[in-house]
């Protein structure tokens, strides 16, 4: 039994949120294994930087808000048009509250905003995903959730709902999209220093991984976007050809051992 060297030769990718962090990590990666890639988010200049990064031949960078569904559809066509088909999908882009009200204080539309970005968000990339895979017979779709899809009280109740109903719409599209060879899985990862951690935590370094690693169940290691992004490829790769429907949580056992954090 041998595991192809480069995993994803000959795929095409979609990932949203990845002009940073995870999805910047995971769109290299993915090029490193073979995979051509539509690079989508609305950070555009930073976007841009990823896919001459990556080189121009091998990636594309479209804006898309994953809150505006024709922009979701254009960059499917895109991937279609540019690449002739779309291979995985990668719903990673998500946005976190910089503060954490009391279920009292919420403010409906701050409440909104977060589902519509990494609820909705997510919702439209499967479903214009699941457009051009279904006649295709083939296809990886992969969420980024987050440890809070699987626990209360680290983050705000806007994201940890948010978070488990990436879960809630993962398994029931798995369901759905089975009999069309089509596999549905999400990735839960453990605080990681993106820019997004470090900008709402106000922590940068060692004062951002003293704090993750202070809590922390599996000690002497810290969590890397490059850890998320091997995650990633594994799932999307033919190494994972019988897994769907599944929420790999990256979280060292945190959540085992705080079934409640806060
Ligand atoms: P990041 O801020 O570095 O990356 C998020 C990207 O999403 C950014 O490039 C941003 O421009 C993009 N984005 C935001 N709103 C968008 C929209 N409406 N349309 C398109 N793109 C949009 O942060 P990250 O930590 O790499 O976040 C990636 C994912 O990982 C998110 O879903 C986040 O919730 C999840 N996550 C992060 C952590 C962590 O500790 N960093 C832990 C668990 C889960």
């Amino acid at each position: 039994m041998t595991t192809s060297p480069r995993r994803l030769e000959g795929k095409v990718a979609l990932i949203t949120g990845a002009a940073s962090g995870i999805g910047e990590c995971t769109a290299k990666l993915f090029a490193e294994h073979g995979a051509k890639i539509v690079i989508a988010d609305i950070q555009d200049q930073l976007g841009q930087a990823v896919c001459e990064a990556i080189g121009s031949s091998n990636s594309i960078y479209v804006h898309c808000d994953v809150t505006n569904e024709n922009d979701v559809k254009n960059a499917v066509d895109i991937a279609v048009a540019t690449y002739g088909k779309l291979d995985i999908m990668f719903n990673n882009a998500g946005i976190m509250d910089p503060n954490k009200p009391r279920i009292n204080d919420i403010e409906k539309t701050d409440f909104e905003r977060v589902l519509s970005v990494n609820v909705t968000g997510i919702f439209l990339g499967m479903k214009h995903a699941a457009r051009v895979m279904i006649p295709a017979r083939n296809g990886s779709i992969i969420s980024t959730a987050s440890v809070c899809s699987n626990i209360g009280g680290v983050n705000s109740h806007a994201y940890t709902c948010a978070k488990h109903a990436v879960v809630g719409l993962t398994k029931n599209t798995a369901v759905e999209l089975g009999q069309f060879g089509i596999r549905v899985n999400c990735v839960s990862p453990y605080g990681v220093a993106s820019p997004m951690a470090t900008y709402i935590t106000r922590l940068e370094g060692e004062a951002f991984e003293n704090m993750v690693n202070g809590v922390a169940n599996l000690k002497g290691v810290t969590l890397k976007v490059d850890d998320v992004a091997k995650a990633v490829l594994f799932l999307v790769s033919d190494d994972a050809q019988y897994i769907s429907g599944h929420n790999m949580l990256i979280d060292g056992g945190f959540s085992i051992v705080n079934p409640s954090f806060g």
